[in-house]
């Protein structure tokens, strides 16, 4: 007899009993949250499965078999040892990927990374690390910070928290969007480096010398993709947006050392200039890109170059930002957002959905609501298959460098990881679900790992 779980069914549990019973620990070494003995097999009963990728729902019962999705049709029989969940006709879909996420500086304020050390900054990204997953994401692709003990202590289970593709240390030019450093702190002496680059939240790296030898030391620690900063931004206080950063040659050299390892780089690049600039450079993965023009949209199609956008608008959740300067550069670029979504999306360039929240404990728990945004331009289908199916293509851009190459992500399909999530109604008809979490989200698995199960 299978143990079972269900809202109706034979055993009526409480959280905590599905799961000791689901047994849902960690499949590695390694403590974890989810207490109790490993859960071989798991059937997900009766669900409406959204594979990620096509908008039809198909009634079936889903296997899990260790990390793994091993089985998916209506009927299946269950191992005899198999924890049976009962869905009741919820939708089971991938769990969410970010594109554009920042583990260790998405929570903290910048006076806060400022007055501690890097002990502290690891305690605050764990506990961004946990939030992150009990929000359904169970992938990030991290834009940049010191994430490379972060990632690997995910994965060791000695933290909780979703799988991550690690930038590392952003490259930037002095004076560039990355540089966090003040002008008191120039003119640098050669050599000396700021405690932020110690700390591997970025490198500055000028002429082409110093960024092959930067973006060499990010792959060395485990970067998945290179981060480089390509122009201005909002939040940095020495450069405007319209700001070109780096030479074409320059930012070659990041490409060259990154092709060299089978990856990619990704530029964070707004204006329209820049974002042409890094293309030239050979770039594949823009990062933010609100200011560029309709032609420049075609060019990224032409290409094949992803566009990895936010739904920067001027809303409930426009940042706090620290200068009127700061204030005047994002209303500029929440401008180009309108334009730029349903533009990229009819000429079908490549989107990837990203959230990017900075430096904001209030912002970063928006991270679902971001994805709801979408659907000013988007349906719910071309949106969830963003943020699942499509941010998972993005991902394989890594290469040989993926650290997750057992099965697929960002998709319900035999042989795919075990990443789930239980949604208690229809997110393709009602976007808002994700939205709301901690309500809506009744599984979350990630790796065969149920982290949340509330049938209740
Ligand atoms: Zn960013």
């Amino acid at each position: 007899m299978n143990n079972l779980v269900s809202k109706s069914g034979t055993f009526i549990c409480s959280t905590a009993v599905a799961l000791a019973m689901a047994g849902a620990v960690h499949s590695h070494d390694g403590p974890s949250e989810a207490l109790g003995k490993v859960h071989e097999n798991i059937v997900i009963r009766g669900a409406k499965v959204f594979d990620g990728c096509t908008p039809e729902l198909e009634a079936a019962d889903v296997l899990i078999s260790g990390n793994l999705i091993t089985q998916i049709e209506p009927n299946l029989d269950a191992p005899a040892d198999a924890l049976v969940i009962e869905a009741d006709g919820q939708v089971l879909m991938p769990g969410l990927i970010d594109a554009h996420w920042h583990g260790v500086i998405a929570t903290a304020t910048v006076a806060r990374l400022m007055g501690s050390g890097e002990g502290y900054w690891n305690l605050i990204a764990a506990k961004a690390q946990r939030d992150v997953l009990y929000r359904g994401f169970t992938t990030i692709r991290d834009a940049g910070g010191p994430m490379f003990d972060i990632a690997r202590a995910t994965d060791e289970g000695l933290i909780v928290g979703p799988r991550v593709y690690p930038s590392g240390p952003q490259l930037t030019q002095t004076s560039g969007h990355g540089d966090f450093r003040s002008t008191n702190d120039v003119p640098a002496e050669h050599g000396h480096l700021h405690p932020f680059e110690r700390a591997g939240m970025f490198y500055v790296a000028d002429g082409v010398p110093e960024v092959l030898k930067r973006a060499r030391e990010v792959l060395m620690g485990g970067a998945t993709q290179v981060k480089v900063h390509g122009g201005g931004g909002v939040t940095s206080a020495y450069d405007p947006i319209h700001t070109v950063q780096y030479t074409l040659e320059e930012i070659r050299a990041a490409v060259t050392v990154a092709e060299g390892w089978g990856t990619y780089v990704l530029t964070h690049t707004i204006s329209d200039e820049s974002v042409n600039h890094a293309m030239d450079a050979g770039v594949k993965s823009i990062e933010h890109g609100h200011l560029v023009t309709r032609e420049t949209l075609q060019r990224m199609a032409d290409e094949d170059v992803w566009l990895s956008i936010q739904p920067f608008l001027d809303d409930e959740d426009a940042p706090t930002l620290p200068s009127a300067d700061s204030r005047a550069k994002y209303a500029r670029v929440t401008e180009g957002t309108d334009f730029v979504y349903p533009t990229a999306k009819e000429l079908g360039v490549k989107i990837a959905f990203g959230t990017d929240a900075l430096f904001d404990e209030n912002l970063a728990a928006r991270q679902g609501a971001q994805l709801v945004k979408l659907k000013k331009w988007f349906t719910p289908f071309e949106a969830l298959k963003m943020a699942t199916c499509d941010n998972a293509e993005l991902l394989k851009m890594s290469g040989e460098l993926n650290p997750y190459q057992e099965g697929a992500l960002g998709v319900v399909e035999v042989g795919a990881y075990a990443d789930l999530i239980l949604v208690d109604g229809n997110p393709l008809e009602n976007l808002d679900l994700v939205g709301d979490p901690a309500e809506n989200f009744d599984l979350i698995m990630k790796d065969g790992v149920i982290y949340k199960l509330s049938l209740d």
